[in-house]
């Protein structure tokens, strides 16, 4: 006996599937725009309660199709107004999603894996390896939530996809779920409103520049030489630091964009005004700003945050040679919600996935 397929999932279409899939039953495809208000609109997650529907179509789609949700296991709430959450997924994996209020607008960091496979060597995500590849339908139904739970669901808010993963390694799901959250019937999140922040896959990142939502794109490049990055960022082996940053010169960016890139400093290892000066050169003629992140330290992870001065000293280096540079203040980091702090204990993991987690 084969087991039943299982009912497909409403939030993981797009409306246009959706329309589909109603059509196919013989409904009108406007019915499709209802449910997509109904869910991020209205955040309602049963059919029954779609109440403009007729009540036979309201009773099919219960036997035809399913809403899921990330269901919200913790809320932690730092003293700075950063809050995370712990979500888990129907298959009893866990994520994070991080709110960061005010900077300046209102903005969700989004989980796109469970885990990661890029292993940067100084981040806690890295250390729980990849354990798999979220569906569009959980990387947007963390914006349901967090938008339902934190009554923003009417407000502009922006997306980084900064959490857990790689987005782009995840590229189907991650542009799906994108289009799912700028369809004007739902959030209507236009693509300025999202950044995708990505190790560097050349190849994902020239494919990029071919999607009618190109979001905005955040480097992390962290080195400016390639065996510094190579160490730092092992799975870069593949795309050199030169392959990435014409990659990005390739890039079609719309008018008053820019590509941000990310520089995590650790003391004493690629935070001396030589490199600075490296960085400032291979950036050179590209519209592009820097956003430094100092190392958000934490147990585990072999390196250090640098000094203020060594920071400042940094960032100077950059400034003087007309490069656009900004310092991440760090938000969460008494609740672990800060950048490369995301990891999740517990879920089915293998004994040296575990081990390599506390060490
Ligand atoms: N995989 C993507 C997005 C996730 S991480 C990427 O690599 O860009 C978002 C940012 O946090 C990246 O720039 C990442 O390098 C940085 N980060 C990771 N660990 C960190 C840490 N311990 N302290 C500060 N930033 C960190």
């Amino acid at each position: 006996m084969t087991a039943p397929a299982p009912r497909p999932d409403v939030t993981g279409l797009e409306l246009p599937e959706l329309e589909a899939a109603l059509d196919a039953q013989g409904q009108p495809r406007f019915r499709a725009r209802q449910i997509f208000q109904w869910i991020y609109k209205r955040g309602v997650d049963e059919f029954a309660a779609m109440t403009d529907l007729p009540q036979a179509l309201r009773d099919r789609l219960a036997t035809d199709f399913r809403i899921s949700t990330p269901r919200l296991a913790a809320r932690e709430r730092s003293a700075d107004g950063t809050e995370k959450f712990l979500l888990e997924l129907a298959d009893g994996r866990r994520i994070e999603s991080v709110f960061i209020p005010d900077t300046p607008a209102m903005t969700f960091c989004i989980s796109t894996q469970v885990g990661c496979a890029m292993g940067c060597a100084f981040c806690l995500t890295a250390k729980m390896g990849l354990v798999r590849h979220l569906t569009a339908a959980e990387i947007a139904g963390q914006v349901r939530v967090l938008a339902g739970s934190l009554g923003l669901r009417h407000e502009a808010f922006n997306i980084v996809l900064m959490g857990m993963g790689e987005p782009l390694h995840n590229y189907d799901q991650t542009m799906k779920a994108l289009r799912i959250l700028a369809d004007p019937h739902g959030f209507a999140l236009p693509p300025r409103r999202v950044t995708l922040s990505t190790v560097g896959l050349v190849p994902a990142i020239e494919r990029l520049a071919t999607e009618p939502l190109m979001p905005n794109l955040a480097v992390s490049l962290h080195a400016a030489t390639e065996s510094l990055r190579t160490e730092l960022v092992p799975s870069g082996r593949k795309y050199s630091v030169r392959e990435i940053i014409e990659a990005c010169r390739r890039l079609p960016l719309q008018k008053r964009r820019r590509i941000t890139f990310e520089y995590v400093l650790l003391a004493g290892v690629n935070d001396s005004p030589d490199e600075a000066a490296r960085l400032a050169r291979l950036l050179s003629g590209l519209r592009a700003k820097v956003n430094l992140i100092p190392l958000n330290a934490a147990p585990g992870i072999p390196f250090e945050r640098p000094s203020d001065a060594a920071i400042d000293r940094f960032a100077g280096v950059l400034a003087e040679r007309r490069i656009t540079v900004s310092v991440r203040k760090s938000r969460g980091r008494d609740i672990r919600a800060a950048c490369g702090q995301l990891i999740v204990e517990g879920g089915r993991r293998s004994p040296t996935q575990r081990a390599a987690a506390l060490m």
